[in-house]
């Protein structure tokens, strides 16, 4: 049973790749990773950071790669930007139609555009995100294990940074003085 589920996995796997800030020269980064690894690299300035070990299960994460936080959570890979713009475009277009006293293509429009948002919606992957460092994933084999956004979560975290940005840089960026 385990065996052939080991193996269903392997078959099915995807190129996963991780999306975080380079703790080096602090830019955003993409690379693809795999179980295996024991470090990532960085495509811009080429410094590796270590991946804690059993970090990477088959195609699954169990921790954050680029921090040690284990609290992450799956949220829809969709820009929120492109649904709204897509529910503007629709309403202004149906607006206008509606100017024009053309009440079928105004609904047809509205009703057009908000089945794209659903549909959008519908067919795009997840990504794994972390709450401390922001760190995204994609390719993995997101099952049970993660949970969804957590606002709570995602408070405490919020403050935890906000701490740290108010006791000033991390040690080693402070000015001689
Ligand atoms: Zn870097
Ligand atoms: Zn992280």
């Amino acid at each position: 049973m385990m065996d052939a589920d080991r193996r269903v996995s392997f078959r099915t796997a995807v190129c996963m790749n991780i999306t975080y800030i380079c703790p080096a020269c602090e830019q955003t980064v993409r690379t693809h990773f795999a179980a295996s690894d024991e470090a990532l690299t960085c495509g811009r300035c080429e410094v590796e950071m270590s991946i804690p070990p059993q970090a990477v299960e088959s195609e699954n994460v169990t921790r954050c790669l680029a921090c040690p936080s284990t609290e992450l959570f799956v949220r829809k890979d969709f820009p929120q930007r492109l649904g709204v713009t897509i529910i503007v475009a629709g309403f202004v277009g149906s607006t206008i139609a509606w100017y024009y006293y053309q009440l079928y293509l105004s609904l047809g429009i509205l009703f057009s555009t908000a089945l794209l948002d659903a549909l959008l919606f519908l067919f795009v992957g997840n990504v794994l995100s972390c709450y401390r460092c922001h760190a995204e994933y994609r390719g993995l084999n997101l099952q049970e294990r993660h949970k969804p956004f957590d606002l709570e979560t995602h408070e405490r975290f919020r403050q935890e940074a906000a701490r740290l940005a108010e006791a000033g840089p991390p040690t080693g960026d402070q000015p001689a003085s």
